[in-house]
């Protein structure tokens, strides 16, 4: 028996709240428990201290962390809170004083610190029983490469550059090899994330780095190129689309990486988006998608929205709608515009009343919800390629090339009762919906 699951081992719970990025900080943390020979529990009663990975960006994200260290309190009582929210130490001490630490994001060390002050590790001879490839939180065949930290815009409606700091890039060979790791650990999908995806490197000047007996640049596109050589589906998240990511989509169209981007372009009108100084707001975006899907015409685009921004006038929201007939965008999701405590937007003048915003919200999703819905009917009577995530009593349920876990739209296959998750196969799609797909094994 493994002395890493004995009941004498001392147990740690943690609550994992917010965006991917902060999943991946929860994996580390675990990781070094693991190590450390500690017991992760899933029940509050069974640990002797509880962690708590806490999001900061939107007020309800806040509300929810501070409803989750209210709730770990009150069921256990010994509880270090990390990550985003952890920046605002004086809003968790006030409304919880008796937490035993604060600390900001991928602040592991003082994380492990209060662990050891309230349950010290236990020696454990066993301990590089720990996989190579460290702990996950998302299921084993799909894994979150994250490749910085921190971001060098400054958006007016966005505290993650106050939390987080200026960018920093981890080294291209160091990111690879954890790539490598995970692929030759049976991760079939690699989620690429970080703030700003295209300003990979940029900190470092692209500096070179030795992999596989050459120098590699820590630059987006060379990391591309060789995460494309790995045997496993890789996936681009918050893209901007800065003009050399022009030079991504030929890759995609080989099939190298996924024909997928996420770009989070927040609005369509040059003065919402010049208020919100969003990056790469002056580009010629219509016409680059155009472009894009030209040259790989199986290309999704995802996005995020924020209608009833300060100053948003019907006009400019007009436009907005206007810009999603134009590109047809594959996936699309939308946010009404909320302060978020400390943001410089709060100071903008013209707020959009809330009715005004949330009647915006509905027109914009009721478009897309018909976009979305001839897209993916477009794909019906052709083979996708399908990795299953899980499997039940219809079949089996997966997401195409197409579909980033947990935000985008799943693929069912009806005959799919003997799949695995993990396994990627050829599904011939009989049927859609406004977000999903169904069909059947394709022979
Ligand atoms: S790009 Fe803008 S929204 Fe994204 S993290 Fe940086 S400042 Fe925030």
């Amino acid at each position: 028996m493994s002395a890493i699951n004995s009941s004498s081992d001392p147990k740690v719970g943690i609550v994992s709240l917010g965006c991917p990025k902060a999943l991946v900080d929860s994996e580390r943390i675990i990781t070094q428990l693991r190590t450390e020979g500690y017991q992760v529990v899933p029940e509050y009663a069974d640990a002797n201290v509880v962690i708590v990975n806490t999001c900061g960006f939107i007020d309800s994200a806040v509300e929810e962390s501070l409803d989750a260290i209210g709730e770990a309190m009150a069921e256990n009582g010994k509880v270090v809170v990390t990550g985003c929210l952890g920046k605002r130490a004086d809003v968790i001490s006030e409304r919880f004083p008796d937490v035993l630490s604060i600390s900001g994001p991928q602040d592991y060390e003082s994380v492990m610190t209060a662990v050891h002050a309230q349950v010290p590790p236990k020696h454990d001879p066993f301990i590089d029983l720990v996989p190579p490839q460290g702990i996950k939180l998302t299921p084993r065949h799909y894994a979150y490469l994250k490749i910085s930290e921190g971001c060098n815009h400054r958006c007016s409606f966005c505290i993650i550059p106050s939390m987080r700091g200026n960018l920093r890039s981890r080294p291209v060979n160091d990111v690879l090899a954890e790539a490598e790791r995970l692929v030759r650990s049976g991760v079939q999908e690699l989620l690429v994330i970080s703030q700003d995806t295209s300003a990979y490197g940029v900190d470092t000047r692209y500096a070179q780095y030795p992999w596989k007996g050459r120098q590699v640049a820590t630059r987006m596109i060379d990391l591309v190129r060789e995460l494309g050589e790995l045997d496993a589906w890789v996936r681009l998240h918050y893209v901007y689309p800065y003009p050399h990511v022009d030079q991504i989509i030929p890759m995609m169209a080989e099939g190298k990486v996924l024909p997928y981007l996420d770009i989070p372009f927040q609005h369509a009108s040059p003065k919402v988006l010049k208020a919100m100084k969003r990056p790469a707001h002056a580009e010629k975006v219509i016409d680059r998608i155009k472009n894009w899907r030209k040259q790989c015409p199986d290309l999704t685009i995802r996005s995020t929205f924020i209608v009833g921004f300060p100053g948003e006038t019907e006009d400019d929201f007009q436009m907005l709608l206007d810009f999603l007939t134009e590109t047809e965008l594959d996936r699309v999701g939308c946010f009404t515009y909320s302060p978020v405590e400390g943001a410089t937007a709060n100071q903008l003048a013209n707020p959009v009343p809330e009715d005004v915003a949330q009647n915006r919200f509905d027109r914009f999703m009721t478009l897309q919800a018909e976009i979305s819905a001839r897209r993916l009917s477009a794909k019906v009577g052709r083979v996708e390629e399908v990795l299953i995530d899980e499997i039940d009593e219809d079949g089996a349920l997966g997401r195409s090339r197409g579909d980033a876990p947990e935000i985008d739209g799943v693929v069912r296959v009806n005959d799919g009762h003997d799949l695995k998750p993990g396994q990627r196969v050829q599904v011939l799609i009989e049927a859609s919906d406004n977000y999903d797909l169904a069909g059947r094994l394709s022979a």
